[in-house]
Parts: C-alpha cells; structure tokens; sequence
C-alpha cells in the first residue's frame, strides 16, 4: 500500500509542477503553453486526487494558490485587502450545491430566494487602483493574491480610469479593483503578437515601458473595490451603481437575481449572446449581493465563499489525432479529416473533426499522434484549430497529401483561381465524375436528396448498398431499380420493397428547378437552378443547351457568372452526363412550375425557419412559401418579415429577430397564412 501511495504521490507532484509551469508561462510571461480547456483538466486531475487521497498536500496546490508570484520587472507591493481567485461552477448542480452551502453557513430558511449580483466574467486581467483623496495615486495587478506588481504608470495610460475623481460621495480612500482587456476588434490588430485577447490585455498591460502600453487601446470595466475607507453602502448593485456616478464604466449586462432558476435563465441567455459582445467573456460571476451576508461568509483558502464563477460551456477541448482520413466529395474534392479519440464537447461527443484542405494541413503541419484542439461551434462540422507540437513524439512523421485520388487512383488537381489569381486550396480528383466510385455514390446521393428528388426510404445507406450490389450506377438507374432481386435481401420484404417502388414512381414528376438542381451541377445550388429553369422556361431548352441560342439565354441571366457558365459547358461536354440527361428524360414528366403566383396569400413576404416542424420537412415548408409567392432569406436581418419557429429552435435567432422586432410564429400562425389563399 506505501507503495501504491507513493505512486500517486508522485502522480500528484507531477501534476501539479506541470500546472505551476503553465501558470507560470500564462500570468507571467502572458504566453500560455496550453489551452485553457487542457489547464482546467489538469487542475481538476489534482482536485480529484487531493478529494481521494486526503494525504496530498502540497502549497503549490491550485487549491491553496492564487495567480503567480509577480514579476522581477516590476517592484512588489503587498494588497491592503488580498485579491482573490474565484471557485466554479460548471452546471445546475454546482449551483445548487453553492447555494445550500450559504444557507446552511448562514442557518437560513430554505425557502429563502437569495439574491445575486450577476456579473458577466471578463476574460482579462484584474488590477487594484488606489485613490486617495479622489486622486489615482497606486495601480497594481493581482501577482499572486498577496503581493501585485506595481504598474500604477501602465494603468494611468487606459482612458476609461478616471485619474481624479470629484464626486463627493467618493470615498476618501479605496481601491477600486476591475477587469483590464481589449476589444475582440483591437486584438485583431496585433493577433499575430499575442495567442488570444486575454494575453493581449496582459502582455500590453505589463510591459516595461508604459509608453509600449500606450499604444494599445486597453479597456477598463470596474466591479468592486479591495480596501475601502468608510461606507455605508449596503449591496453589490448599489455599489455598481456608484461607480458609474464616480465616473468609471461597468459592465452593461450587470444584473440582479433572485434564486438558481434565474440564474440558470440568465446564463443561457447571456451565452447566446456571447458572440455579440465584442470582448470575450467566459462565464458569469455570481456575487451575494448583500455585503453584511457577504462578510459573514468570509473567505475559503483562495476564493469568497459568496462568489462563484459560473462558466460557459467550452466549444473546445483538447484530443489526439488516430487517424487522418481523405474523403472524396461529390464535386472530387479531397477532404482531409482527422478521426480522433473521441471527446466531449459542450455535451456532443465528437469523434471525426475536419481538416479542410490540403493547404490546412501543411501550414499547420498537422500530422497523425498529434494532440490538437478541436472546436464545434453551433451546427458546424467540428475543426481542428491547432496543433500542440510540444507535446509531438519524436517518431512523428509529417502527413503526406496524397496526390492520386484515394477512390479510384486517378491523378488529382488544383484549380486555377481567376479571381484570386491563385491556386484552389482543395485538391480534386480529376476522373470523369461517374467513373470515381466516391463521387458517382456522393453525386447519387444528391440526386435523392431533400432538396433534390426527394425520395423517401432512398437515405445514404441505402444508396452505398445499392452501389455496392451494383442495383445503381447512374440516377436513370434508379427508376428501373431490380425490386425482385431488393426483395430477398437482408433486412428487405415485400412490403418495404413496393413501399420503395411507390415513393420512386411518385417522384417522376419532379419541377424542372428540382431537376436541374438534382443533377449536383458544380456551383449551381438550389438558387441558380431556379434561375435555369425561369429563362429557360422549358426542360427542353435545358437538354439542348449546346444550342448557340440557349446558351446566350444563359449568358444573360442576372446571378449567373462565368463561374457557373463554365461548369455548366464542363457538364454538357461529358459524354455521360448527355447519356444520363437523354436517359432521364425518357422516363421523368418534367414539370414547368406556375412559377410566379404573384397572388399568393404570402406575396411580398419574406420567412425563415428555425426548429423542426411538425409533421412537414424543411424543404415541403420552403417550397410552399414559394408556392405562395413568399420568399425565403437564409438568416435573421432587416429583410425578414417571419421567423417560423418549430421545436428546439435556435434560440440566437429568435433573439437576433426579438432585437429586430421582426413577426415571430409557430407553425399553427405560419399555416393559418397560408390557408387564407
Ligand atoms: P479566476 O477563475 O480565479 O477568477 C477570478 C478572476 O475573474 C478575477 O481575478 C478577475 O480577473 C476575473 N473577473 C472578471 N469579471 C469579474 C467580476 N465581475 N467580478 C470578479 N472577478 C471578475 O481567475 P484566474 O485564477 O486568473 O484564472 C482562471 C482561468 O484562467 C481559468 O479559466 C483557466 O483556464 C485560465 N488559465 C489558463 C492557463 C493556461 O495555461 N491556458 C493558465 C492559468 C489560468
């Protein structure tokens, strides 16, 4: 057993050395070696440690320690009243937990709604300024709790810190104590200096040279105050509020609430916001509001017993890369992503994260073993954002980019960009597109699609399989689909199969948009194949497009550029794609839409969805409006008339459009307009 405990001992230590190096590179030299998702893992590794094995004790403990000790260039000045770290919150629970404990410390009754000062949690530095007879005599950081550094002549270069403040209500002595930090806009400036806005605020902050510091425009948002020299004021708001009077800026999103439900409601809230705002902040900060409750709390080790961070859910975390896979996309684009060992992020268990191009990779020298920092902001594919190369074996080899094509072997290409006179990023594959297996099965896929023909009980699986079985090759393949030979296989019965057939027979009219749209034409979306099908008026103008008159139809058409008018030659001059046109067209009915109903009941209205609907699909509810002669926008702004909401919906949406004042519905509303053609 000594043995055992000697182990964790060492574990423990080692731990804990590596912490201490990372804070020391972050508060000191404000050049963090790891990110911040990566620092809170190894800190709770040793909070773990130390709840289990009450034997651990170190003074190097983050439990016990505050910052870092401050630097050598600035002289040492010891706090008047210590300036302390915060404990965290992570979800409900904590919340909870946080506020039983008060009430239990202070013997209150449990129905007791306690109330809270919120306060968005800058992500910046905290400095300690000292007035003394109104005037701004001392400004330190916070080092390590105890001592700061003196950079009383760096702070007096910030703006927002008023240097002599006249207000009669200002107290003879205080230190007024608050956040430093630049605006997400000015990092952007100096990016490549620093490695995100909060070591910005700190590497500018505390450069030797105060007139280095002028030179970036820092920010000042105060919040509290250390020594204080006679007050009777009473809470945390009415604090705020005071300094606002004596001239200093506060944070706008400041709030009083009452109980943990509301403060829940107000964190997600503030975290949809959080985008918006342009400085980051990386949770909420719960304070007691009132000071005498605040006083009787008193201090643990490092942090107020009346105060608690409340962070928001990171949108990364940090993996190791097993594998990099190439993918061949629809257009024969070689995809790049990685397969890495799976990780929770904000709740979503993540295992694939793209790598974007062939470029992507190379600047960033992103190899397989590489542990890397993977982001999945809202619905997008979650990327790897970069590369810890401190932490690469010896043994790692760079990643070679293939240059054939991984799905049939032929060579690949980079396309010449004419408008940025460069060289695509992404590499293609440059076989005809239904002889690589990965695109003709990417390209069929499509042709299903929602938006496309629409074919339910024809999902992407089904498609692989039916590949595979060689039942399809080409789209005209699948309305002449061997249903006696789909009737014996694994999983297939007679009633799946004429299920099938019913919903593929039903899809032979399809709208000649629809149909050029289905076809997967490089740059020609569902807008550009509308555009098609209203100056081309009939399907067969679109077959013989090679016709000179045609094209010239198609030269003109406001929307369409060279870009799409090259693509669209590119299809036509493939023997292939005319064979599959020809083929298609013997057995689709091909339908002209009645395309402008300019009276329809949602004339001159414009609508966006967000949430799934009720018993309809995204695509039936886009093509009615349009049948209505309403139009569809792709986000919230100025133009928007409707946002249709249906379950879970996008709650930045709803409160962009809330901002905007624009008509929120349900789909009950959104149908009953529609009825009233
Ligand atoms: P903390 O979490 O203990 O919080 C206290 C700080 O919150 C204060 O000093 C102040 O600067 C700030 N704050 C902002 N708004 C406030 C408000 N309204 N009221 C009170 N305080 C407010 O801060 P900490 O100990 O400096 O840092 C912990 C954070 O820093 C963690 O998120 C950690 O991930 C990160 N960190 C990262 C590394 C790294 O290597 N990546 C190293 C050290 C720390």
């Amino acid at each position: 057993m000594k043995n055992g405990n000697s182990i964790i001992k060492k574990d423990y230590l080692k731990k804990i050395d590596l912490l201490d190096k990372y804070d020391e590179a972050y508060y000191l030299n404000s050049s963090p070696l790891v990110n911040d998702s990566e620092y809170d893992q190894l800190k709770n590794q040793i909070f773990t440690l130390e709840k289990k094995y009450k034997f651990l004790k170190n003074k190097k403990s983050p439990s016990l320690k505050v910052g870092y000790k401050p630097s050598k260039t600035f002289k040492k000045i010891k706090h008047k009243v210590p300036m302390l770290s915060l404990n965290n919150a992570f979800n409900k629970d904590d919340l909870i937990n946080f506020e039983k404990k008060i009430i239990n410390f202070l013997s209150l009754d449990n129905n007791n709604s306690i109330e809270y000062s919120a306060e968005p949690k800058i992500d910046g530095i905290s400095a300690s300024i000292l007035f003394k007879n109104g005037k701004f005599v001392q400004g330190l950081s916070r080092g390590d709790g105890v001592e700061g550094e003196d950079i009383t002549e760096n702070l007096k270069t910030i703006k927002d810190i008023p240097k002599n403040v006249t207000n009669e209500t200002f107290p003879d002595e205080v230190d007024i104590r608050g956040e430093v930090f630049i605006t997400n806009k000015d990092f952007k400036k100096i990016e490549d200096k620093f490695a995100n806005p909060r070591n910005a605020a700190s590497g500018s902050l505390r450069q030797k040279d105060p007139k280095e510091t002028s030179k970036i425009p820092l920010k000042f948002i105060a919040y509290t105050y250390g020594y204080i020299k006679e007050s009777n004021i009473t809470t945390q708001s009415e604090f705020l509020e005071k300094l606002k009077i004596w001239g200093f800026k506060t944070n706008k999103y400041n709030k009083t609430i009452k109980g943990v439900n509301n403060l829940i409601y107000h964190h997600n809230e503030l975290e949809q916001k959080r985008q918006k705002i342009d400085f980051d902040i990386d949770g909420i900060v719960y304070k007691i509001n009132n000071f005498s409750l605040q006083s009787r709390l008193g201090f643990i080790t490092n942090a107020p017993r009346w105060a608690i961070a409340h962070k928001f859910s990171a949108n990364n975390s940090v993996s190791k890369i097993l594998k990099i896979e190439i993918q061949v996309g629809r257009t024969g684009a070689l995809t790049p992503v990685a397969k890495i060992k799976p990780v929770n992020i904000g709740g979503v268990v993540v295992s694939n994260a793209s790598l974007h191009n062939e470029d992507e990779i190379n600047r960033k020298d992103i190899r397989v073993g590489d542990i890397v920092t993977v982001e999945r902001a809202g619905d997008v594919i979650p990327r790897v954002i970069s590369v810890n190369t401190t932490k690469r074996s010896k043994n790692s080899k760079k990643f070679i980019f293939p240059i054939k094509c991984p799905s049939c072997g032929s060579a690949t290409i980079k396309e010449y960009n004419a408008l940025t006179k460069k060289k695509d990023a992404v590499r293609r594959c440059a076989n005809e597109e239904y002889i690589c297996e990965k695109i003709a099965i990417e390209k069929l896929k499509h042709f299903v699609s929602k938006e496309a023909f629409n074919i339910d009980g024809l999902g992407k699986k089904i498609i692989e399989n039916f590949w595979e079985l060689k039942l399809i090759r080409f789209p005209q393949d699948i309305f002449s689909l061997n249903y006696n030979k789909i009737k014996d296989l694994d999983g297939w019965g007679n009633l799946s199969v004429s299920n099938l057939k019913y919903s593929i027979d039903s899809k032979r009219k399809i709208s000649f948009y629809r149909f050029i749209y289905s076809l997967g034409i490089r740059h020609i979306g569902q807008e550009n194949a509308k555009l098609l099908a209203l100056h081309l008026k009939k399907p067969e103008n679109f077959f013989r497009f090679e016709d000179k008159k045609n094209f010239t139809e198609v030269l003109n058409i406001d929307g369409i550029g060279d870009t799409q008018i090259n693509s669209i030659k590119n299809f036509f001059s493939s023997k292939t794609n005319l064979k599959i046109l020809s083929e298609l067209n013997k057995v689709l009915d091909i339908q002209v839409e009645n395309q402008a109903n300019k009276t329809g009941a949602l004339k001159n209205k414009t609508f966006l969805f967000t949430g799934k609907l009720n018993e309809i699909s995204r695509a039936e509810a886009k093509s009615l409006v349009e049948k209505n002669s309403g139009k569809i926008i792709s986000n919230v702004n100025k133009k928007l008339d409707f946002l249709v909401i249906g379950e879970k919906p996008t709650t930045k949406k709803i409160n962009l459009a809330r901002d905007l004042k624009i008509n929120i519905i349900n789909q009950d509303q959104w149908l009953k307009m529609l009825k009233k053609t």
